[in-house]
């Protein structure tokens, strides 16, 4: 059997400047790919209308340019599995979102704000943690009918099972199970009509034909969701592998209160492009001796 042919990709939501812990995981997926002659895709997620920033996605592109790592595929370098851009996607979210409602996996939920908000307060105050009650989970289909007729404001939510738990290897981590009763029924299309990251990372990753999904710990949490969905679809889970989280000395996240952040700080500062490369590539990983220098070219053998 032939080995199936190694896609990465670097998934950032353009919030105008690149963190240093983007640039990491920008870095190890493009040098898991070099290293296993495989495909490094640039996509940009920016479903978020809210969060847009002018200047951003061009700005990130310049930046990862800047710092040498080229990739194979993603805006301006279309492959076979463009656009790479989720703003130029939203068709395709619809119709996966529409097969998921279609087939029983997720449904149309009417909540206002004010009703979740009371829904949090009171489990707030029962002491319980704050999560969707699945009110919607169950309406008479007619009654959906009826009511997107009318024009009432909808989003999409999937439907997590109410009992039993969710394990997957992670590459790094190892064995990672996460029970179900701490899952919420996620948001997967919102009310404007735009995907959430989840229903979006989901169906890219598919159609992008990603075989490894290298990205932030902050992720693993949402993992078992991304994994039923996968599973709802019918399609093929992806091999995963979750980066520690870059951290203050005090352990708290790395943030801009405490110092540069973003590469293009340092980058004006005047650090040579060698030399962040080098340093990212060390927060978390070392060649196992006192090598304590490597370029791009070094990095991938
Ligand atoms: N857009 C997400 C981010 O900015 C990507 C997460 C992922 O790689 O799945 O962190
Ligand atoms: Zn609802």
């Amino acid at each position: 059997m032939p080995t199936p042919s190694v896609r990465v990709r670097f998934a950032p939501s353009p919030t105008g400047y690149l963190h240093v812990g983007g640039l990491r995981t920008a870095l190890y997926n493009y040098l898991f790919a070099r290293r296993n002659n495989g495909t490094f895709v640039l996509r940009i997620e920016d479903t978020d209308q809210s969060r847009k920033v002018e200047g951003a996605v061009e700005n990130l592109i310049e930046t990862l340019r800047w710092a040498g790592i080229e990739y194979d595929e993603g805006p301006g370098r279309e492959g076979d599995c463009g656009p790479y851009t989720q703003s130029q996607r939203l068709a395709i979210y619809e119709e996966h979102a529409r097969k998921l409602i279609d087939t029983g996996h997720a449904y149309y939920c009417f909540c206002s704000p004010e009703r979740l908000e009371q829904v949090r307060q009171k489990q707030i105050a029962m002491k319980l943690p704050p999560a969707y009650d699945r009110h919607c989970r169950d309406l008479p289909i007619d009654a959906v009918r009826r009511r997107r007729e009318a024009g009432e404001a909808t989003v999409i939510r999937m439907k997590v099972p109410v009992g039993g738990e969710t394990t997957f290897e992670d590459l790094i981590r190892g064995t990672v199970t996460i029970a179900h009763k701490v899952l919420d029924d996620q948001v997967i299309v919102k009310s404007d009509g735009f995907p959430t990251y989840h229903l979006a990372v989901v169906v890219d990753d598919h159609l992008m034909n990603i075989s490894h999904v290298i990205r932030g710990e902050e992720w693993l949490p949402s993992t078992p969701k991304h994994i039923m969905l996968y599973q709802y679809f019918g399609w093929e889970v992806p091999r995963f592998a979750h980066l520690p989280l870059l951290l203050n000395p005090d352990k708290t996240k790395l943030s801009k209160r405490q110092g540069d952040v973003a590469v293009e700080d340092y980058r004006k500062k005047g650090y040579l492009k060698e030399a962040i490369i080098n340093f990212v590539a060390f927060l978390g990983w070392n060649p196992g001796d006192e090598r304590e220098i490597f370029t791009l070219e070094q990095l991938i053998q």
